[in-house]
């Protein structure tokens, strides 16, 4: 990048850093996620590093956040409100260990915290009475927010008689610190309210935390529900305790909330682990976390340590990954599925996000694309949050290059160069080709693919290279391939001879013997695997746990006695023309309450079946193709009835009970979803909230408010060792 590229790209960041401050500080209505704020000004922040001549005492790099409004009386801090110095990941955090070690010549205690995401608070008592509570402002100068924090429940507006010991009898007077925050749950129920009556809601709880302390009419607030955790004092002077551990002891005995996850660690490794544990189970926790604080422990050592300008030197910020960061959208591609549906395709500037890389994502369809109004060449924010899939949430407008043009939609398939069509009444556009080798290949890796008919080894890159030699056609054909056909297949590289690289003989008998295998998967796999329309694997259980042959789907799918519905109209149609002739206000799953319902049986026995389903399920067997194909299965020996494995013979001990899994099962290795179906196996039912209806809640490592809720609904809680011997036994402990 040129020094005027630089120079254009700072500025454009800084008056985007500076127009999102004002949106956060000021009106308290962030339009972006901290994370992507974050992002933008690390950006600038690495521009001014490799230009220095960028460097401008203006530039938002180089002032410390915070806002002071006029609405409130100001308050003077007696002692600085301090920010805090972050460790981006553990390697830093081991830094600041590190500089500690040198500090004192080795590792000295430190107390870990969960770091809260709210508004901090400065609460002074004198006499035992709470006479004054101020937000952090700038540091130096807060606002008087008294009368609006006296309507949070949790504040004590006295100190427990308990505290007063401390350092000399009678009551205290004395300045805490800490956190104001709204808990997950009514932050959804306060945005909820807010769209109800057409009002922006918060960004997040963070800012509907600050936005409802700085309220005019402190009932506004008192509504609110807000909470609090204390976790510091201004002057360690005023109370006879002599570390950050003690005091969190003295707090509570004084009466205020304070955070139950803390640990007192003596070495990196208990910090690492608490730093990880917190990570686990953040998404469980009732309120926000955005990291861990790491205090050093003695009064004295962080006194000898001191502070810089901004923060203490003997306290650190460790930050869990970030969950979005900005980045270019360097195209927008189309991938062509199984279905012929035609997806577009981010295809990134490589960032790291929530630890792993995002170069892709996907972008639904045409409509996303539009709604979002996603053009390439912008910086885009994206998000990927714990497990869960990136999303490309919007573009930052301001940053937009010149001249970028809105998206279209291909006119033909990147595959088969056949047209691409949109159906009426559907968001997808289409390749319609039935020969388009994109959607052969998506079709046959789906029934190769775990949740179908789990053909291990059976991966894209082999099947690709089956469909070109033309052994593949469609999914029949996997079973007449041979050893002879696999090991002698061309791989379409050569080796450093010039010879063509072929599958070889060890790889095409693991290949014939997964195919093998495969022929004793359940029916419903069989059936998932087809890749009929709306069949998704749930469904595809439902079906064929009522349903228990393909015959017998086939003969229901054709004789459908409401056929000439299902073909003469769309699902919306028929939608209103129920509601139209015969009155009622149902909605599909098949018309739920309208009497043209018994007209779908024995339809209406499974459970979440849609018109649509039955439509696509009909579609399905009507194409003389797929029912040529089903006769091979058959000759090929696959299951295509629901044997005794999915009745009599079938495993069900656990069956009647619910289960819920919370925290990691470290003694097993297993993920929560392995966990989850070996319990399915068994005839349980596995969920993902506590209820009373939970018959056992499994905890493992770190379990979270999951865990809490349990016992405060009286669930049994099993233990990792007590789940793997129920797996073992079949054998749930008496209630
Ligand atoms: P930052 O907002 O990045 O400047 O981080 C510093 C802020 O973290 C402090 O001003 C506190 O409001 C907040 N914080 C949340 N939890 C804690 C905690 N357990 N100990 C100290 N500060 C905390």
């Amino acid at each position: 990048m040129s020094e005027a590229d630089a120079a254009a790209r700072a500025e454009r960041l800084r008056k985007e850093i500076e127009h999102h401050s004002y949106l956060y500080f000021v009106q308290d209505a962030p339009e972006i996620s901290d994370a992507a704020f974050d992002s933008l000004m690390r950006e600038l922040r690495e521009l001014e590093a490799a230009f220095p001549g960028l460097v401008d005492p203006a530039s938002p790099t180089q002032r410390v956040g915070g806002f002071v409004g006029d609405q409130f009386a100001p308050v003077t801090h007696s002692h600085r409100m301090y920010s805090l110095d972050n460790a981006m990941d553990l390697g830093e955090l081991d830094v600041w260990i590190d500089r500690l070690k040198a500090a004192f010549g080795a590792m000295v205690p430190v107390v870990c915290e969960l770091k809260i995401d709210g508004s901090s608070l400065a609460l002074t008592y004198a006499d035992g009475l709470l006479v004054q509570a101020a937000t952090r402002g700038d540091g130096t100068t807060g606002e008087d927010v008294t009368a609006n924090i006296r309507t949070i429940k949790d504040v004590p507006l006295r100190l427990r008689d308990e505290a007063a010991a401390a350092p000399a009898a009678g009551p205290v007077s004395v300045e805490v610190r800490g956190e104001a925050y709204m808990p997950k749950q009514s932050f959804e129920a306060l945005n909820a309210a807010a769209r109800a009556e057409d009002r922006a809601p918060f960004a997040n709880p963070r800012n509907a935390a600050a936005g409802s302390l700085r309220q005019k009419d402190p009932a506004v607030t008192a509504g609110r529900d807000l909470s609090t955790f204390i976790y510091a004092i201004a002057d360690e002077a005023t109370l006879a305790v002599s570390g950050q551990w003690e005091l969190l002891a003295w707090l509570r005995s004084a009466g205020f909330h304070v955070n139950p996850d803390v640990a007192r660690c003596e070495t990196a490794e208990e910090v690492h682990s608490f730093c990880e544990q917190a990570l686990a189970k953040r998404d469980e926790l009732p309120y926000e976390i955005d990291g861990v604080v790491v205090k050093v422990d003695s009064f004295a050592s962080q006194a000898s340590m001191g502070h810089t300008a901004r923060a203490p030197r003997w306290a650190i910020a460790y930050k869990f990954p970030p969950e979005e960061k900005t980045t270019r959208l360097l195209d927008i591609t189309v991938q062509v599925g199984r279905t012929g549906a035609c997806t577009p395709v981010a295809e990134l500037d490589p960032v790291v996000v929530a630890g792993s890389t995002v170069a892709r994502a996907t972008l639904h369809n045409l409509d996303e694309v539009r709604r979002k109004d996603l053009r390439i060449g912008d910086t885009v924010i994206v998000r990927k949050a714990g497990d869960v899939i990136p999303e490309v949430l919007g573009p930052v407008l301001r940053l937009r290059p010149d001249g970028a043009a809105s998206w279209q939609m291909p006119r033909d398939c990147p595959s088969c160069s056949s047209p691409i069509v949109r159906e009426e009444g559907e968001v997808a556009f289409r390749c319609v080709s039935i020969d388009c080798p994109a959607q052969s290949l998506e079709r046959l890796m789906h029934w190769a693919s775990r949740g179908a008919l789990d053909i291990e080894g059976m991966g894209e890159e082999i099947v690709g290279r089956l469909i070109k030699a033309g052994h593949l056609r469609d999914v029949a054909d996997y079973y007449l391939l041979d050893e002879g056909v696999l090991a002698s297949l061309d791989m379409g590289r050569v080796n450093v001879k010039g010879e063509p690289i072929r599958l070889g003989e060890t790889m095409a008998k693991k290949l014939v013997a997964a195919i093998e295998a495969s022929k004793g998967r359940p029916f419903a796999r069989v059936l998932f695997g087809l890749g009929i329309r709306h069949v998704g694997k749930t469904m595809a259980e439902q079906i064929a746990a009522h349903c228990p042959s393909i015959e017998l789907l086939e003969q229901r799918a054709l004789t459908c006695p409401v056929l000439v519905f299902l073909d003469r109209y769309s699902v919306d149609e028929l939608e209103q023309k129920t509601r139209d002739w015969l009155g009622t206000t149902s909605r599909d799953p098949l018309l739920v309450s309208s009497p043209l319902r018994p007209a779908f049986e024995p339809w209406t026995e499974i459970e979440g079946v849609s018109v649509a389903i039955v439509k696509s399920i009909r579609a399905f067997f009507r194409a003389s193709d797929n029912r040529a194909v089903i006769g091979r299965l058959r000759s090929a020996g696959l299951t295509l009835e629901a044997g005794p494995e999915a009745a009599e013979g079938r495993d069900m001990r656990l069956a009647g009970l619910t289960f819920v899994l919370t925290g990691s099962l470290v003694q097993s290795g297993m993920t929560r979803t392995e966990a989850g179906e070996a319990l399915k196996a068994r005839g349980a039912k596995v969920s993902g909230s506590v209820s009373a209806k939970t018959s056992y809640v499994v905890a493992g490592e770190a379990a979270g408010s999951k865990y809490d809720k349990a016992v405060s609904l009286g669930v049994p809680v099993l233990s990792e060792a007590d789940f793997l011997a129920i797996l073992e036994t079949g054998q749930a402990p008496s209630r």
